[in-house]
């Protein structure tokens, strides 16, 4: 007799039944049967270690449960045992049934007098097992294929894209690039004597060092970047959607920041630095092969440039990049060497030709005497968010200044600030600019903000909602360069405005361009039909004036009257202007 016995769980409402199968499994002269009875489903459900039973033979009309749902619910609970169903001899369709939901077999409750039972519950048990073998290896052998996949496609030592993957990768991003016309980088990084580290310290240092290095470029790139190890102490990473080479140089000299760090392996302080080339789709390069090679000798060269730096292909992106980053540098310590200035350009009023106001302009003077044009660093004050810093003193001075004029014996006039977008977007602009007329104890009204069509369209609700507010205030608001955005008139219509002024592209070839002259009368009649005050500017000559002044425009700004100039020579030239409008009203 074999040693282990089987434990049957038999679920059977019939006492009568339920003695034969005890009977009969008795009488075996090749096993061992403990058998454990259950007369409900339920109490099937409850049956402790219901998991552990060799095999289940299960009534399927039982007092809680009736039919091939009996079979269901038991599965659910006991996933691991071979069930056998017990049928009536009627109940083929059901038998049938049972096999396709899982059951392991069936036996007619007449069927009870052979030893058909034992064999059916051995050979139950017996394919149950050869069942479950067969699962274990399919999963094995899929964990397996996972693994071959990933070595297939990444480095053992560092988990980065190996070799082969990269070039997959890359070749399908050129491919939807070209079709997107989307821009990427592409950098070949090499570490600088990694050659020595090895050397000395051997290789398994060596390998931590490869180790750490790519975990620490993994930290200084975004989602859809890719980063591999071509091998050796050699890296490459793309830069995915970046799009301006600048950027690519902040990546890279982040990645050369981030790596330079001292390295800890095994107690020893390793420092090394490392050399970048890089390359830009399509601008560079618009093939691997390209691409590749152009970064690699972009990286030789800021090797030979004493190493730990990085270098583009062309001289003219290198060229660029430096020059932003100096002006960047530059910006960064302006603030705090008072380097800006405002220049102030009148605005004249043409019916009564008075100066009713002037714009204040920002100017960065640099130590060496050179004006930048706010044209050159407003850009990088944007996205460095320097804007928020040099903005809140654009308002300041303009509103101190102002409020000094009128001190002077000056009449009241107004003074137009821009504002950027991110001034806009900030929360506290409304506060901050209140405060800023409170301290200088300037009237509200005598405060402009020039918006254009451009950051309406960024945020329309959130605009309005502060032109409301600053309007309550008293504060003017003037849309600046208009007609070259996206005008939504709608949205115009809606906000509390003063005044339009005409973008200087209109006013240009105003006399000589039917186009311009027609936009520049439309625009004019736009604005009087809305309540709104109409400027032209860039007005630089007699025959401008005339038109404008012919086609009922309100102000004016431009050379004609004034270039932009520092406060005491604005002030001067108030002067002059008051004296000589004077004149010739005294001689007319
Ligand atoms: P903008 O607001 O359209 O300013 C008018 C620009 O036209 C000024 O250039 C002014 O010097 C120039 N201009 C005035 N009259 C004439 C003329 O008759 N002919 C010609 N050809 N040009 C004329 P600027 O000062 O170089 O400023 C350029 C832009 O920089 C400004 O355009 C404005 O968008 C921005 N900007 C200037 N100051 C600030 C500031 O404090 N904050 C912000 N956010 N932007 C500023
Ligand atoms: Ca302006
Ligand atoms: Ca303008």
């Amino acid at each position: 007799m074999h040693s282990n016995p089987f434990k049957i769980l038999l679920v059977e409402d019939d006492p009568t039944d339920a003695m034969l199968v005890r009977r009969i499994l008795g009488r075996s002269t090749t096993r061992q049967f403990n058998i454990e009875h259950c007369d409900s489903l339920r109490a099937a459900q409850r049956f402790e270690g219901l998991n552990q039973v060799d095999a289940i033979l299960l009534d399927l009309h039982l007092p809680d449960s009736a039919g091939l749902g009996t079979l269901k619910r038991l599965q659910e609970d006991a996933s691991q045992v071979p069930i056998v169903v017990l049928t009536g001899l009627d109940d083929d369709a059901i038998a049938m049934e049972a096999l396709q939901s899982g059951a392991q077999d069936f036996l007619t409750k007449e069927s009870f007098q052979s030893d058909l039972l034992e064999r059916t519950i051995h050979y139950a048990i017996r394919r149950h097992a050869t069942l479950r073998k067969l699962q274990v290896e399919v999963q094995l052998r899929r964990t397996a294929e996972a693994k071959l996949a990933r070595i297939a496609h990444y480095d053992d030592l560092t988990g980065l894209a190996n070799r082969a993957h990269f070039r997959r990768s890359l070749d399908e991003l050129i491919s939807t690039c070209h079709r997107s016309k989307q821009q990427f980088a592409l950098m070949f990084l090499d570490l600088d004597r990694f050659k020595d580290v090895n050397d000395s310290l051997g290789h398994m240092l060596g390998d931590q060092l490869l180790q750490q290095v790519a975990h620490r470029l993994r930290s200084c790139l975004r989602g859809g970047d890719i980063a591999a190890r071509m091998g050796g102490d050699e890296f490459t990473v793309v830069l995915y959607g970046v799009d301006i080479p600048e950027r690519a140089a902040e990546v890279a000299k982040r990645i050369i920041d981030e790596l330079h760090a001292p390295h800890s392996l095994s107690g020893e302080e390793v420092v090394v630095t490392t050399s970048i080339g890089i390359s830009m789709f399509p601008r560079d390069a618009e093939t691997r092969a390209d691409l590749l090679k152009g970064a690699d000798v972009a990286m030789y060269r800021a090797k030979e440039l004493g190493r730990n730096n990085y270098q583009f292909i062309t001289s003219a992106l290198n060229k660029r990049v430096q020059e932003r980053f100096m002006l960047e540098r530059g910006l960064r310590q302006a603030m705090a060497k008072n380097e800006f200035e405002l220049y102030y350009q009148p605005q004249i009023e043409l019916q009564s030709g008075q100066v009713i106001g002037t714009e204040a302009l920002i100017r960065w003077c640099q130590p060496d005497g050179q004006i930048v044009s706010p044209k050159d660093f407003i850009p990088i004050l944007e996205e460095t968010g320097l804007i928020n810093e040099v903005g809140s003193w654009v308002i300041d001075t303009a509103v101190r200044e102002n409020r000094r004029w009128q001190d002077l014996g000056n009449p009241p006039r107004r003074v137009a600030v821009n504002l950027s977008a991110r001034q806009w977007q900030r929360d506290d602009v409304v506060e901050q600019i209140a405060q800023s007329l409170q301290r200088a104890g300037l009237h509200a009204p005598q405060l402009e903000l020039e918006l254009t069509e451009g950051e309406i369209i960024k945020d329309p609700e959130t605009v309005k909602e502060r032109v409301h507010a600053l309007k309550k205030i008293g504060i003017k608001i003037a849309i600046d360069d208009f007609g070259t955005g996206y005008s939504n008139l709608g949205m115009l219509k809606k906000m509390p405005l003063d005044m339009l002024k005409i973008d200087r592209v209109f006013v240009r070839d105003i006399v000589h361009d039917p186009n311009d002259a027609a936009i520049a009368q439309a625009i004019i009649a736009l604005g009087h039909n809305l309540g709104l005050k109409v400027l032209a500017e860039g007005v630089e000559t007699a025959a401008q004036l005339e038109f404008l002044k012919q086609h009922g425009c309100d102000i004016v700004q431009g050379f004609l009257f004034a270039k932009p100039m520092p406060a005491p020579k604005y002030l001067r030239w108030l002067e002059n202007f008051d004296h000589s409008s004077l004149c010739a009203r005294r001689s007319a």
